[in-house]
């Protein structure tokens, strides 16, 4: 399986984004934001979308948070963990904030 995990700009709030530690980083620590791309299926047709994705929604599992994505183009979603050093605090306002997108 192919992954991609290294230093990039974050298309929503520019800021500067390290790469995570132990786990493929896809979502910005800060807003949350990740770019619709299907990493495991690197030919996958859905890589043409390359639009933002939004967290929609997060449930507790095993004592950790899975954020449900969105994307605001093709409304694909996608699961995913939390990285250890996202701002998790401000997820639910974020939450609140991105769902004007999806009206
Ligand atoms: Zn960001
Ligand atoms: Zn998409």
């Amino acid at each position: 399986m192919k992954t991609i995990n290294e230093d990039f700009t974050c298309i929503e709030c520019w800021k500067e984004i390290k790469k995570a530690e132990k786990t493929c980083r896809n979502h910005c620590p800060f807003c949350f934001t990740s770019m619709h791309v299907d990493w495991d299926i690197p030919w996958d047709r859905s890589t043409q979308c390359h639009w933002k994705m939004y967290p929609t929604a997060y449930e507790m599992k095993n004592w950790d948070y899975r954020i449900l994505f969105t994307c605001t183009k093709c409304w694909k979603t996608h699961r995913n963990k939390r990285a250890t050093d996202d701002e998790i605090t401000n997820l639910p306002s974020l939450i609140e904030k991105y769902r004007i997108h999806f009206n």
